[in-house]
């Protein structure tokens, strides 16, 4: 049984590395971005509520996320483990993570952060091509991680995971696996 939460820049590959390290580890890959982008495609309430934020490469507001999360993380398929990708991003966010394992008798196994250098990271959301991947919004998210989302790497020390995600797709999984191996 194994409850990750994965924690990284944008563009530090952390949706590649969760898609394939949950196929390893055979649990859900439960992506925040990715629940948003769907609700934006099928033109849900949901998906109008947060359209615009995205856009704005801004976070979309707690209510909105945190019961999305919620929902998701209370379905069947997850109470075998999970690989949360995204969520949570602010510290509040985290507690309210912290808020909903308890209520389910669930506790993280390990947060694992991937480290890639800036220019890196620059690089390669310019050459990805998402519609929220333009030189302005990805600047904003960077800025937005750096303010809002790296704080959780205290909030978590005792439960991290540092992961080398510089190089081969391949080797960082098995940097991970590994990594996750040790610890268990
Ligand atoms: P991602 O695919 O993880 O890069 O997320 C894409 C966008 O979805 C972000 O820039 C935010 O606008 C929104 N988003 C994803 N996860 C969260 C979250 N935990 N809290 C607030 N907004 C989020």
């Amino acid at each position: 049984m194994v409850r990750l939460v994965l924690v990284g820049p944008p563009g530090a590959g952390k949706g590649t590395q969760a898609a394939v390290l949950s196929e390893h580890l055979a649990v859900p890959h439960i992506s925040s971005g990715d629940l948003f982008r769907e609700n934006i495609d099928n033109v849900t309430p949901l998906g109008k509520e947060a359209k615009s934020y995205l856009d704005a490469g801004e976070l979309v507001p707690d209510e909105v996320t945190n019961e999305m999360v919620r929902q998701r993380l209370t379905a069947t398929d997850a109470a075998e483990g999970f690989l949360l990708d995204g969520f949570p991003r602010t510290t509040p966010q985290a507690d309210v993570l912290g808020g909903i394992l308890a209520e389910n008798g669930m506790q993280l196994t390990a947060v694992v952060q991937f480290e890639v250098p800036r220019e890196e990271l620059v690089r390669r959301l310019l050459e990805r091509g998402r519609s929220d991947d333009t030189e302005e919004l990805i600047r904003r998210r960077l800025d937005v991680y750096d303010s809002e989302t790296a704080p959780l790497l205290d909030y978590y020390q005792d439960k991290l995971i540092t992961i080398d995600a510089f190089g081969p797709v391949e080797e960082v999984t098995s940097r991970a696996l590994e990594a996750l191996r040790a610890r268990s």
